[in-house]
């Protein structure tokens, strides 16, 4: 039975909720289900944080969430659910799952495959992660039901795993870098049982397809807190592999501050609500892996600019697989790093052509990185600033200035 909590307990602010999941659960509640908006919706909006976005969860089966709306579409990947779209905004609709593990399938390293049954709401919150995200929220009564001590954990600030972490963990290596974002991300601390197995079971993130993981490690690299996250990371010994050789650059001493200050700039500009690039993200981390296979190619004979194609072409290769990095974040990423020994060039037209590219901003902000990073002379950025600002004349004679 869960603890019910009212107005007065819980006080969550009704104005932190977006009108379009009170709609939806409304509009389930008015045709005689039950609807509650769910999961890290109800742990912000108890630790007084807006929401980015909302999951509802209902008995209603995806055939009669989608009956009950316009624009209502099923979608198919590891669960079930249902998009209901209003305008821009999509609330997340899933049906309450079932506890089946003990005969679902599973790989050899006894991860879940699928996992596909519905059940009763108590069963629902059984196989969600962590307590503070097995809360359940109804807008029409205001009230938070908790199955599994979330509130208390909310008020201590700790994360804890609903069930034995470790076989929790194992059913799906997924929640050890969960584990990270969130505690990196609330600054909250994780319970020393949760924490317990967290760098025995790493490798298990190896057993996971590609795509999940890079969806993971996006939420972790767009979260605001990237630097904390890649920190708690490395504590935990879950760096290994995830980003291969990440470990090796983020022990590079140049490698370590480019990365630390591509982060810094990333959480800035998600804190400020501004967009952030992934391409320009996955350039940055991977920078120093580039530049030294860059330098083995010149090294070798090879003329700089199709060095550094090839350092790319490796670079990207052995990401891809591990990653599954999508082809337009492959590709921004290969045009930021074609763009750098461009700015080398400071006369003739090169550099007005720079000015037309398409990248010409980002190709530039990663410029910076590199001279703030103490890789490159602080001149060339300067330059560059300057040339960017400065009218016809003023260009001209920043042609002809010797460096
Ligand atoms: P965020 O604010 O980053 O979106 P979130 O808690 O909403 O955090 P989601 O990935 O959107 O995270 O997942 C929504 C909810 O689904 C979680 O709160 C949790 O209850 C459940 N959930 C998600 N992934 C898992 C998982 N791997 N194992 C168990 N439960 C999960
Ligand atoms: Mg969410």
């Amino acid at each position: 039975q869960p603890v019910i909590l009212g107005p007065n307990e819980h006080h969550i602010d009704p104005k932190l909720l977006s009108s379009n999941a009170v709609r939806v659960t409304q509009t389930l509640q008015d045709a005689g289900f039950k609807a509650f908006v769910v999961g890290g919706a109800v742990r912000d909006l108890l630790l007084g944080i807006k929401p980015k976005d909302f999951d509802v969860a209902t008995n209603a089966t995806p055939e009669e969430v989608k009956r009950l709306f316009r624009r209502a579409f099923i979608i198919g990947r590891r669960f079930q659910i249902v998009h209901v779209m209003f305008g821009q905004d999509i609330i997340e609709v899933t049906t309450f799952r079932g506890t089946s593990s003990e005969n679902a399938p599973k790989d050899e390293h006894g991860r879940v495959l699928r996992d596909n049954t519905f059940g009763e709401q108590h069963e629902d919150a059984v196989r969600r992660d962590f307590t503070i995200n097995a809360m359940y929220y109804d807008p029409a009564a205001q009230t938070v039901l908790d199955y599994h001590g979330g509130i208390e954990d909310i008020r201590n600030r700790t994360l804890r795993m609903i069930g034995v972490p470790e076989a929790r963990y194992r059913e799906d290596p997924v929640r050890l870098l969960r584990v990270v974002r969130f505690a990196a991300k609330l600054n909250f601390t994780i319970d020393p049982a949760t924490q317990a197995p967290i760098a025995v079971m790493a490798p298990l993130v190896n057993n996971v397809p590609a795509a999940r993981v890079f969806d993971e490690m996006l939420k972790l690299l767009l979260s605001g807190h990237a630097l904390a996250c890649l920190q708690q990371l490395r504590k935990e010994g879950l760096h290994h592999g995830l980003l291969p050789l990440l470990d090796v650059v983020l022990e590079q001493p140049l490698g370590e501050k480019f990365v630390t200050l591509a982060l810094n700039s990333t959480d800035e500009r998600v804190r400020e609500g501004k967009p952030v690039s992934p391409g320009f993200l996955f350039a940055a981390l991977l920078w120093h892996q580039v530049l030294e296979k860059w330098n083995a190619y010149k090294a070798a004979g090879e003329y700089p600019i199709p060095a550094l194609h090839l350092a790319a072409d490796d670079v990207l290769n052995t990401q891809t697989e591990k990653l599954a990095l999508q082809r337009k974040i492959a590709s921004d990423m290969r045009d930021i790093w074609a763009m750098q020994p461009r700015f080398e060039r400071r006369s003739g037209k090169s550099p007005y052509k720079m000015l037309e590219h398409l990248r010409m901003r980002a190709g530039y902000d990663f410029l910076l990185l590199r001279c703030a990073s103490g890789e490159i002379d602080a001149e060339i950025g300067e330059w560059w600033t300057e040339f960017i600002n400065a009218d016809g004349p003023g260009r001209e004679a920043l042609l002809t200035r010797k460096p």
